[in-house]
């Protein structure tokens, strides 16, 4: 959370849209909004979440926000949801249904009855929706993956849950789903304001470098920002480093932390260590929740940023990246191929061979990295911060209201 107040924003999204937000909040004024999600930190669902809540509030709306408590067996099974989601193949067992089933019951006390609008996200509190009772408020699930390759076994668990709601909510026409509700598309947003991309002064700069025992100087950074996750390929990103080393001096960065609903970060993490074990270039960087001026200065730091996902619902990392005007390789999936318009914007990546070339070609180029970093802003500036975001919020909100 920035504590940026609306008109903070004006010098970056333009009068217009914060107007626009001060118009519809008129609207809306009094309309409650809930969102339930099943983490406070890590990962990019919390991220938005600190942000977008203080500005609904100051635009009018009663928002606000609640995590589901799990414990580490359901978070296993979400876990497995989420990697079905993405398309891993997954055995759903009765006992894995019973334990979801198991923390929606535990959790229903966070529901209000007189919402006007609950917000599921994600799959974790979608089972909340087997509880939901009469009333005049409306519910929108919000599906923060990309569902394209999501496999049956979890797709037929989550469906009827869907179902369930009024709506629901993805972050790209292309996620769209055969599903019996209304669907909305609408993509996520950094906020400007925040620790984590905000300016930050040459002081704090140094002395956050120093911290993390970074060299300011020295060979070119290469750097991959994300939780130690296997959709994110930090093992693709080791390979396609030392491919660039063996032409030219740089070192990797591989900066990230967990989150309270992935168990698997532990194990991803020991199995990354083990990969760059011995290699005095290539710096495996855990990081505690609270770390977003660390990420931003790292950031900064970088020559180039890397975002080599397998699979990708929309990658606020790369928007983060492209924020600070950085060079960004990612791989062409999901939101990432919104972000990165190849040549453009960014480069784009399908391999491991292909990402080794494109970060080479930066490196050797500044004049094309600053060209890139520069649009690449520019694009992040117009579709994928905060006030952009939360219009687009306030606008949806009016349409399920019929508030005009
Ligand atoms: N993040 C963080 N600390 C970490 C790893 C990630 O604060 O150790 C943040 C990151 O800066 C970004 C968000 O979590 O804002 C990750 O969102 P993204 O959409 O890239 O991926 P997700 O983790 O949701 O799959």
């Amino acid at each position: 959370m920035s504590g940026a107040k609306l008109d903070d924003y004006i010098s970056l999204a333009g009068r217009e849209v914060v107007e626009e937000i001060r118009d519809l909040g008129e609207k809306l004024r009094g309309c409650s909004i809930l969102h339930i999600n099943s983490t406070a930190v890590g990962g990019g669902v919390a991220e938005i979440l600190c942000s977008l809540v203080p500005l609904m509030q100051e635009a009018g709306l009663a928002a606000s926000w609640v995590v589901l408590e799990g414990s580490p067996d359901f978070f296993h099974v979400t876990k497995q949801f989420h990697n079905g989601m993405h398309g891993r193949p997954v055995q759903v067992t009765g006992g894995m249904l019973e334990s979801y089933r198991a923390a929606a019951l535990k959790n229903r006390h966070l529901l209000k009855k007189d919402a006007d609008l609950v917000v599921l996200h994600d799959q974790q509190p979608l089972g909340l929706a087997a509880f939901r009772e009469g009333g005049a408020g409306r519910w929108l699930w919000y599906c923060h993956v990309d569902p394209q390759r999501a496999v049956p076994q979890v797709w037929e668990v989550l469906a009827p849950l869907i179902a369930a709601c009024d709506a629901a909510v993805f972050h790209l026409p292309e996620y769209a789903r055969d599903l019996p509700v209304l669907q909305y598309f609408m993509p996520p947003a950094i906020d400007p304001l925040s620790e984590k991309n905000r300016e930050v002064s040459p002081a704090e700069y140094k002395s956050v470098l120093e911290k993390l025992g970074v060299d300011p100087g020295g060979p070119p950074v290469i750097l991959q920002v994300s939780r130690f996750d296997r959709l994110k390929d930090p093992a693709g990103v080791i390979q396609a480093f030392k491919l660039v080393r063996k032409n030219r001096k740089c070192r990797l960065i591989l900066a990230g932390g967990g989150a309270d609903d992935d168990p698997e970060g532990t194990t991803v993490l020991e199995e990354v260590r083990a990969l760059a074990e011995g290699d005095p270039d290539i710096a495996i960087m855990p990081l505690p929740p609270a770390a977003g001026l660390e990420i931003n200065v790292l950031q900064r730091r970088a020559d180039v940023i890397v975002q080599k996902s397998l699979r990708e619902g929309f990658g606020l990392t790369a928007t983060e990246a492209l924020w600070k005007g950085k060079p960004l390789v990612a791989t062409p999936t999901g939101g990432l191929a919104q972000q990165v318009i190849d040549g453009i914007t960014g480069l784009a990546a399908r391999s491991v061979e292909e990402a080794a070339a494109q970060m080479e070609r930066l490196l050797a180029d500044p004049g094309l990295s600053r060209r890139l970093g520069e649009a690449g802003k520019e694009h992040v500036r117009r579709r994928f911060i905060l006030p952009v975001y939360l219009r687009n919020w306030l606008r949806l909100l009016v349409l399920l209201h019929g508030r005009h």
